[in-house]
């Protein structure tokens, strides 16, 4: 089934692909005012949704945006969502728009947040073999202007950089902070290993990842020591693993190569044990949607 075809609910009704629609007024559309999350499908059952939901209300909370539904109704439109498109893997997404209004920035002006869910098959976005990555001279906007615990439509920054390396030939780019610390890559975040013990820049700059906190509580059952820390380029290049982690990508990818750097030996015992803890996880601690 392709995207277009996909059943989307939109502010109370279940559309058939193409007829969903929202307004060209809507601030989402005039000024990328809006939020969202993703959860992906696995066998038809949703993996971490009350944490992808927690994460999109506590967004919306930053925005002051009132939410079309309220969680537990929410839910279960995500559940018939996922129901009537009869999907066992893809990926759901859940967006929270300002809602239409007169142009102009004001967000009080806009009287009611418009809801828009969608579950579709999509494809692991960077493949599960180990992937090639740019350092990016796009840094990430700062915690200053918007708190990375925002997760708003607003990609601008990722999309400067995933241009930047896939125009280089690249799979996909590492962002900085802007005091030139590793961040996370353009829609993932970023782990290494050095001599068996892991570590991952502080979700500050970096997204909060539902798969990011998986990962670090998994690695504390089995006795890895993890170490949320300041991380630079030169952590990166030298160490002996390094993998992405994320909702899109299907939970760990693991990086081969970063500028021109391979990227440890080619062995990965951390990140193997990781990913194979990890589909256990997925398959046994979720949320049913289908029957
Ligand atoms: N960073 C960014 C910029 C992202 O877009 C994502 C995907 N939502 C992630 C990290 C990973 O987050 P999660 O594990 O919750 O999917």
């Amino acid at each position: 089934m392709s995207y277009r075809d996909a059943i989307v609910f939109v502010d109370g009704k279940f559309l058939k692909g193409d007829e969903a629609k929202i307004s060209v007024w809507d601030h989402a559309v005039l000024y990328g005012d809006a939020v969202f999350d993703t959860a992906r499908i696995y066998e038809g059952k949703i993996f971490k949704l009350d944490e992808h939901l927690d994460r999109l209300f506590d967004s919306a909370k930053g925005l002051n945006l009132k939410p079309p539904a309220e969680f537990t109704a929410l839910k279960e439109i995500v559940i018939e969502v996922v129901k009537r498109n009869a999907i066992s893997n893809g990926q759901i997404r859940i967006i929270f728009t300002r809602g239409e209004g007169p142009p102009g920035i004001d967000p009080t002006l806009c009287p009611k947040a418009s809801l828009i869910v969608s579950a579709v098959p999509v494809p692991p976005m960077l493949g599960h073999q180990g992937v090639r990555l740019l350092i990016s001279t796009v840094r990430k906007k700062s915690p200053i202007s918007v708190d990375s615990k925002i997760k708003s439509i607003n990609y601008i920054d990722n999309i400067l950089a995933k241009i930047q390396a896939k125009s280089g030939g690249y799979d996909d780019a590492v962002m900085l902070d802007p005091s030139g610390y590793v961040a996370e890559a353009s829609g993932a975040n970023i782990f290494g290993v050095k001599k068996g013990a892991l570590f991952t820049p502080p979700a500050t700059v970096a997204l909060e990842g539902v798969t990011r906190a998986t990962i670090i509580e998994l690695a504390k059952e089995l006795g890895i020591e993890i170490s949320e820390r300041q991380t630079t380029t030169q952590d990166l290049y030298t160490a002996d693993e390094v993998f992405l982690t994320g909702t899109g990508i299907d939970g760990i990818v693991q990086v081969r190569e970063i500028d021109g750097r391979k990227i440890g030996d080619g062995s990965w015992p951390v990140s193997n044990k990781l990913r194979e803890g990890y589909t256990k996880l997925i398959h046994s601690r979720f949320l049913t949607a289908a029957n």
